[in-house]
């Protein structure tokens, strides 16, 4: 438990000298800790270093362990980051501050509906797919373009666009992985000087293993599990 201070120090750091390196704005790269398949406990430890920003996969598995957290520690703030179904929107938006992992107009009206019902306005990000390796993802940019106009026209009160987030390729190869977020960069680019009337800063990209990749390539939010916490036990859950 000693170790996810320490780690958590560590990634700071390799954060703040890779915006250094790379003369991106000091403090400009946010750091969230993606706790699926990691104990309450664990968790807490992460907060009482100072973490506040967390990202879970799955919903099921958030909504058994964020609640009482929320409840003891109200600052401190929880993203979906996974593929979601549409049957698990509304515990998601009952637990999240954000969605990263919007891939689809149909998911888009499905958080629009359960966040009204909660009265509450959700943001998102929507998912980039910019590797074969992972299935989700816009891969259509005319689709996308599609949501954003239904944005535009007010057909959801509830949603704040707020970025994009994407998955590198699972590949040792780091041209492979510049080009990937290289990609996601240039999308978003795009999509905000075509859609002014958002705030679209975020951009989430970079986990463990490549998130100074990511921040070189221009990522706001890196989203790091194995190297705060450790790996993962798989067959706990
Ligand atoms: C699990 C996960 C992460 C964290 O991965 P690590 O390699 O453990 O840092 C980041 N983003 C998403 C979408 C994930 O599912």
């Amino acid at each position: 438990m000693q170790d996810i201070k320490q780690n958590l120090n560590s990634i700071l750091n390799k954060i703040r000298e890779t915006e250094i390196k790379t003369g991106r704005k000091e403090n400009s790269v946010k750091l969230m800790a993606v706790s699926k398949f990691h104990s309450c406990e664990e968790i807490e430890t992460a907060i009482k270093s100072g973490q506040i920003l967390f990202g879970e996969n799955r919903v099921q598995e958030a909504s058994e362990k964020f609640p009482s957290l929320f409840s003891n520690y109200p600052d401190i703030n929880l993203h979906m980051i996974g593929v979601l179904q549409t049957n698990k929107v509304l515990n998601a938006v009952k637990i999240a501050s954000c969605i990263q992992s919007v891939d689809s107009i149909k998911l888009l009206k499905e958080i629009e509906k359960q966040s009204a019902k909660l009265n509450k306005n959700m943001n998102i990000l929507f998912e980039l797919h910019t590797g074969e390796e992972s299935k989700s993802g816009f891969t259509d940019l005319d689709e996308l373009k599609k949501a954003f106009d239904l944005c535009e026209e007010g057909l959801f009160p509830h949603i704040t666009p707020c970025g994009f987030m994407t998955m590198a390729p699972f590949t040792q190869d780091k041209s492979i992985i510049h080009s990937s977020f290289k990609t996601a960069y240039e999308i978003s680019q795009k999509f905000k000087s075509e859609y002014k009337n958002f705030n679209l800063q975020e951009l989430s990209m970079g986990m463990s293993g490549d998130f100074e990749i990511a921040i070189e390539e221009g990522s706001t939010l890196v989203r790091v599990g194995t190297a705060i916490f450790g790996e993962r036990d798989y067959t706990k859950k």
